[in-house]
């Protein structure tokens, strides 16, 4: 994962670390510089969009949603939309060509993007306000998504499974991890049988790990 180093609030803690002995093997923290266990926390660089590895004390400092901060904390959250109103124009419309498709919102540019995984990693997808607009004006609990460091990841009908749409919002990082691994097992045109399966793992533990999501109460909800 690229690393964006630099920025103030770090320069002391780094001090403080630098003086430990550094851990032979292992990840470490990107901030910190502290030996981290493999599996652990991100923080997205709102600027670069670049995620950083980071133990929990790092990942602690940059948890406060609407602070004014160049990192976020990538929260651990995945929320399902049971009635989610979506059908073939909505997806025609986002014009992505294989069964799966991501999109966050970008705070900094003020914008939503779309992106779908392939065998040159993620490709970006146009996608208008207007579009977007009209998913989310069909589906308020999609307010709930926090922009830069969750995703709404879309799947489209596949033959055989999955005849209808389905909505998830998913930590960012977990998106980046599945492109990344499609783009090590894709093969032909639409991935192979070893891109499919990790596509078929991916939603398995997706759904297994998604609660419905909270209804807009009315009030504080865009
Ligand atoms: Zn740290
Ligand atoms: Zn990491």
């Amino acid at each position: 994962m690229s690393t964006i180093r630099g920025g103030n609030p770090l320069a002391t803690l780094r001090q403080i670390t630098s003086t430990r002995p550094e851990p032979v093997v292992g990840e470490r923290c990107e901030m910190c510089a502290q030996a981290i266990a493999e599996e652990h926390q991100h923080v997205v660089n709102l600027e670069s969009r670049a995620l950083m590895c980071t133990c929990r004390g790092c990942y602690l400092l940059f948890t406060a949603e609407h602070a004014e901060l160049r990192y976020r904390a990538v929260p651990d959250r995945y929320l399902s939309f049971p009635d989610f109103a979506f059908g073939e124009n909505e997806w025609d419309e986002l014009q992505i060509p294989v069964g799966l498709a991501f999109l966050f919102q970008n705070s900094v540019q003020d914008r939503t993007v779309a992106f779908y995984p392939g065998p040159a990693g993620a490709t970006e997808s146009e996608l208008s306000l207007e579009a977007w607009t009209r998913i989310v004006s069909a589906n308020p609990q999609l307010g709930v998504l926090k922009p830069d460091v969750e995703a709404l990841l879309l799947r489209g009908p596949d033959r055989e499974n999955h005849p209808g749409f389905s909505a998830h919002v998913v930590p960012i990082d977990t998106c980046y991890e599945l492109v990344g691994r499609l783009r090590a097992l894709w093969r032909g045109f639409d991935g192979g049988q070893e891109a499919l399966a990790a596509i078929e793992e991916f939603f398995a533990t997706v759904e297994e790990r998604s609660r419905p999501a909270p209804r807009p109460s009315g009030d504080g909800v865009a």
